[in-house]
């Protein structure tokens, strides 16, 4: 689906992205960069905030041809199992980025600086959270050991271009396996089977520091192993380009599978006992959401409910009442979900979804009365707070709306959806300013710049006499303006 041009403009735009942000004047001598043992000799070619730069770059072209998952709920969960993983890894400190892509393949991937994107089609494949757990452990491996700028270190004695393209390519791959081998063809052979080469090693790397951090963070080290078979099994039904992508970056070979079943026997401790019922309900709201076929998903609930085998009889349930309020069957689905609710009160999730089916069916004042118990038993919970923001817009209260987003905000909790419920807030507020100021923060971090900076000068031009808030949107859009010309000669 991906055509030449756009390909090639991409590769260009990585190769200058190296050339301005990271490239180094001089490159020296071949000889006198020896190979690094660890993970930090990368650090003489491109600082951390550079390398942050990059991630940041990538995330946005990334966003400027995929959408992104904009579940609150969803998102919370990615971002807090991923951030419990950060906080014991080597470098706890780095502000990572985990979010979602509503694609059904197996995929992961990372980019340097932190940007950890997880697609669908993992979380639906994972049976356990460990298993999930065990891929981000792997991929926030390859952030902190910083693999991607180290594979381009190797090829330093190659053309500058060239290395800078084998990073392209190798990021490219990671998301867009069709464009990312193209792109590989483009560049030399050699140089294909040593970048290889050396991520078989970069695999190992991460595949034996993700399992230390999965251990570190109360999982089960099986868990790593156990993906890795069933990532197998499920490969020998695939052929040709139809193969998981996941499988395409990280081939999984039986001794990979050995190596990691034999390290996780090392590791005595026992994973604790913890709740894992979240991920059973995130993987069913996940499998809904991105369904292409509601009606046949509904028979598979209905026909394992039936069997009353399964050990996620739970979750099923609860992703049948789901399906229902997405087919309108709005009774059904909160008799569903209100027979969860009365097994287990205060599961934040049954609430919202109680919610969720109210405001679907219309009654608004019925999904906010759920909402407001709530925040009192989980006060400022980020997707209690959006959802309820998004209800509270609906029934013309911007000034409560408002106020709830902004308590996130200053929470640090800053995303395109609160940008974007911001805006609408501030506008039916009648504060165009900061209406259109909030409409700029929203396009910009998409990578949308050319109507963030039309949404900013809109901004200015209602500010009036304000000069503090004159001030601070013109500083806001000149780094727009900035932006925008640095991406677009990429
Ligand atoms: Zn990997």
């Amino acid at each position: 689906m991906h055509g030449m041009s756009r390909l090639t403009m991409r590769i260009r735009f990585v190769i200058t992205l190296m050339a301005l942000l990271a490239w180094p004047f001089s490159y020296g001598n071949a000889a006198d960069i020896a190979l690094p043992d660890i993970g930090d000799s990368a650090g003489a070619l491109i600082s951390p905030q550079q390398e942050y730069r990059i991630g940041q770059a990538f995330f946005w072209r990334l966003q400027q041809s995929v959408d992104l998952v904009e579940d609150p709920e969803v998102n919370h969960y990615i971002k807090s199992l991923g951030q419990r993983l950060v906080s014991h890894s080597d470098a706890p400190a780095l502000p990572f980025k985990f979010f979602m892509v509503p694609d059904p393949t197996v995929n992961a991937f990372a980019a340097p600086g932190g940007f950890i994107g997880v697609n669908a089609g993992l979380l639906l494949t994972s049976q356990q959270e460990d298993e999930l757990a065990s891929v981000l452990a792997h991929e926030i491996a390859h952030v902190t050991q910083r693999h991607l700028l180290r594979s381009v270190e190797k090829h330093n004695q190659s053309s500058i271009p060239r290395a800078a393209a084998l990073l392209g390519a190798a990021l490219l791959a990671a998301v867009d396996p069709q464009a990312g081998v193209a792109a590989l063809t483009v560049v030399q052979a050699s140089a294909v089977q040593a970048q290889i080469d050396h991520t078989r090693a970069h695999e190992a790397e991460a595949d034996n520091l993700g399992m230390l951090n999965l251990v570190r963070s109360g999982f089960d080290a099986q868990a790593m192993p156990t993906f890795f078979e069933r990532l197998q099994q499920t490969s020998r039904f695939y052929t040709g380009n139809k193969v998981p992508e996941f499988l395409r970056t990280h081939p999984v070979t039986t001794s990979r599978i050995a190596e990691a079943r034999g390290r996780a026997v090392t590791y005595q401790e026992r994973s604790q006992r913890r709740d894992d019922l979240s991920f059973y309900l995130i993987r069913e709201k996940l499998r809904v959401m991105t369904t292409s076929n509601l009606i046949a998903l509904k028979q598979h609930y209905v026909n394992t409910i039936k069997k009353g085998n399964n050990r996620n009889t739970v979750a099923t349930r609860y992703g049948y009442g789901l399906v229902l309020s997405e087919m309108g069957e709005y009774s059904k689905a909160r008799k569903a979900i209100k027979a969860l609710i009365s097994e287990d009160k205060e599961r934040l999730t049954y609430q919202l979804a109680l919610a969720d089916i109210e405001k679907a069916n219309g009654r608004l004042s019925e999904a906010l009365t759920i909402y407001k118990v709530n925040q009192k038993l989980y006060p400022n919970d980020y997707a209690l707070s959006v959802e309820q923001a998004i209800a509270l817009l609906q029934v013309r209260d911007p000034a409560q709306a408002s106020a709830l987003l902004l308590v996130q905000l200053e929470a640090g909790r800053g995303s395109g959806q609160l940008y974007k419920l911001l805006a609408q807030a501030q506008g039916d507020l009648g504060k165009t300013s900061d209406a259109h100021g909030w409409l700029g923060e929203y396009y910009y971090s998409a990578g949308r710049f050319e109507q963030s900076e039309e949404q900013f000068k809109l901004a200015v031009k209602s500010a009036r006499g304000d000069q503090y808030q004159l001030a601070k949107l013109n500083s806001r859009l000149r780094e727009v303006e900035a932006t925008q010309v640095l991406m677009e000669a990429l």
